[in-house]
């Protein structure tokens, strides 16, 4: 199927969120939902059992909660929520994300320590441990998997390992992969895994959730830096009320994700999808380097989900110039987001097929303008 085109879309998105999503995806916003009814109730309380069954099998154990804003919001009730007064949190940064959780606990005020890993390596199990072990008061560890900055996949379950040896809380960002990448919570241990609404489950921007385990999130209460971030008051009403949230929810929202879900589903769960994300970035990458284009990262470390490549190395060259001839032809990319190098991402992500992408490095091939 080829996508690009379409009458209701001039454009494929390209890009990590928002991204391409399905006309019945987005059909399914065309009706109006009362939040506290019980047919929206309902299908929240569904939408949340469909989440915990794609993070793990071990089902009883975890509990998810939807939160509404972007995917940051998310993040930062977690990271508001549940870290007590007297615990330190451990970040590890290797791009623009990680940075984010850093930047929230400091404004937040909570003790934290931060290890760097430069914007092109993954995190690692030495540093991590080393950290782990000079300092004992650290509680909780969180880190991103898939940092979008630049596509890197830092090593989850190895990762994992470390911290739950060292018995932490463990806090994974897991916005730009859960979905698309497969992943078991309760084998790697994750106490909090976050994502959001408009990555791989393929749906529109307006609420981020968290899967959590219960034993971790129950401890939780009364803890929390904001009143609108609490993670805990905002699951606690969830789960009490059958569905409902505390304030208004993106109700046409939570309606197109319950159908993105359904279409998960039928695509064959995360494992087809992973595979099918896998295809676009390997006829993407093929393709381009066959062009004399460069990947920003080694093979080993880069994710299914979006790639960097470097500027061709021409003073012709332009960004620009590049994004409006691929726009004209129906295909918006993304800019670079690093300081080390000049770099623009194309994302896998989104209803976004190997037809797509066969037809999107055809238009690079002939839109060479810098050669
Ligand atoms: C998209 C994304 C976020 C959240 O970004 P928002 O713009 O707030 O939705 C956080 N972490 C990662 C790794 C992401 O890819």
């Amino acid at each position: 199927m080829i996508t690009a085109i379409r009458q209701d879309n001039p454009y494929v998105l390209l890009t990590p969120g928002p991204l391409s999503t399905t006309p019945t995806v987005k059909g399914a916003m065309m009706r109006d939902w009362c939040t506290w009814d019980d047919d929206y109730n309902n299908l929240v309380q569904e939408v949340r059992q469909k989440l915990v069954s794609l993070a793990t099998p071990q089902t009883d154990d975890y509990t998810a909660v939807l939160m509404q804003g972007s995917g940051s919001f998310s993040v930062e009730s977690v990271i508001g929520s549940v870290i007590p007064k007297t615990g330190k949190l451990l970040v590890l940064v290797n791009g623009a994300y990680g940075q984010r959780i850093a930047q929230m606990a400091e404004v937040l005020g909570i003790a934290t320590t931060v290890v760097h890993f430069g914007e092109v390596s993954p995190a690692t199990c030495e540093d991590l441990e080393a950290t782990l072990e000079a300092d004992t008061s650290i509680t909780h560890v969180a880190f991103v998997h898939c940092e979008t900055t630049t596509g890197i996949l830092n090593p989850l379950a190895a990762l994992s390992e470390v911290v739950k040896r060292h018995d932490k809380v463990l806090i994974v960002d897991a916005m730009s992969s859960f979905g698309g990448v497969q992943m078991d919570v309760t084998e790697l241990g994750i106490d909090f895994l976050i994502s959001s609404a408009n990555k791989c489950i393929q749906g529109v921007p307006g609420f981020g959730f968290i899967v959590a385990k219960r034993t971790s999130l129950e401890v939780c209460a009364g803890q929390a830096r904001s009143v609108s971030l609490d993670l805990y008051d905002q699951w606690a009403t969830m789960e009490k009320q059958g569905g409902k949230w505390r304030f208004t929810s993106p109700t046409h929202v939570v309606r197109a994700f319950h159908q993105a879900l359904i279409e998960l589903e039928e695509e064959g769960g995360i494992a087809a999808r992973e595979e099918r994300y896998t295809l676009n970035q390997r006829i993407l990458v093929e393709v381009m380097e066959g062009l004399g284009l460069q990947t920003l990262l080694t093979r080993d470390v880069q994710s299914p989900i979006i790639t960097a490549f470097r500027y061709p190395d021409s003073s012709n060259f332009t960004f620009k110039e590049l994004y409006n001839r691929l726009k004209e032809e129906g295909f918006v990319i993304y800019p670079g987001k690093i300081s080390a190098a000049d770099t623009f991402r194309i994302g896998n992500i989104g209803d976004v097929h190997p037809a797509d992408m066969e037809r999107l490095v055809e238009v690079i091939a002939r839109n060479r303008f810098w050669v």
